[in-house]
């Protein structure tokens, strides 16, 4: 019997450390940004399945969001409309540009009318995960003539800028910037640091070149209104959360101890 007990209360002590469960919700007029990297099945043990969440997983999470009242804004809509935000607003972002976030999740993304931001890196060639296909220009067009996808810039070479002196940042993260805008005849107003690198130098440089805003990965939920605008968190959600694990970032960003 007291072993039953014991067992019992062990599992609830590792279930709320893993969880937190007990915890607040963060404000609910601070805007969730949630990261994404790819939308695809995992590839047996292989070490990179935290950034692919499945297209199930995928669309579990998108329609939980729309039943559920979530607004869905790009991230230059939710700045350029920050003293408005209805309570619950979510921001989806996918960085790099990943084939699958044409193919697997904007069509997710266009069945319930969810909007999304795309850090694009230009050379796509560069990308860490050299097995998995790239957006192509075609792709990148149609996502944005759906009305539906901002596209934001993540450098040219998805660079690590701690790496790089006054210069190359600034051909990196400018570059990237004018290209988007010339290839795509868009406005590009959005950044993201690649590996979440960064400094004071590197914000400057983002702010000076044009952009209104630059998200990290650091884990977080911060208020728009008052956060700095080139050092905004998100809430990662990784390939390996279960459901619950999303509904606890949802409601704190993170998923107990561990983010
Ligand atoms: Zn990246």
């Amino acid at each position: 019997m007291v072993w039953i007990v014991l067992s019992f209360v062990i599992l609830i002590g590792w279930f709320s450390f893993r969880y937190n469960w007990w915890k607040r919700p963060v404000n609910y007029t601070f805007p969730r940004i949630l990261m994404y990297h790819l939308v695809r099945e995992h590839i047996g043990r292989n070490k990179y399945n935290s950034l692919r969440v499945t297209p199930d997983m995928f669309e579990k999470q998108i329609k939980y969001l729309y039943e559920n009242g979530w607004a869905s804004f790009t991230v230059t809509e939710a700045l350029e409309n920050v003293d408005k935000l209805p309570s619950k607003s979510v921001i989806i972002t996918f960085d790099d540009g990943y084939r699958d976030n044409f193919t697997n999740a904007f069509p997710i993304l266009k069945k319930y009318n969810f909007k999304a931001t795309i850090y694009l890196v230009n050379n796509r060639d560069h990308l860490g995960l050299k097995s998995e296909p790239r957006l192509t220009d075609n792709d990148v067009f149609e996502l944005i003539n759906s009305g539906l996808i901002e596209i934001g810039a993540h450098t040219l070479s998805h660079a690590n800028l701690n790496k790089l002196n006054f210069d190359e940042k600034k051909k990196e993260i400018c570059e990237s910037k004018q290209t988007i805008e010339e290839q795509f005849n868009i406005k590009c107003k959005s950044f993201a640091y690649p590996f979440g690198n960064y400094n004071d130098t590197d914000k400057k440089i983002v702010s000076q070149c044009g952009f209104g805003s630059a998200v990290t990965t650091k884990v977080g939920i911060a208020d728009l209104r008052s956060c700095d605008l080139f050092e905004i968190p998100r809430i990662a959600i990784r390939g390996r959360d279960n459901f619950f694990a999303f509904q606890l970032k949802l409601k704190t960003g993170k998923r107990g101890m561990i983010k």
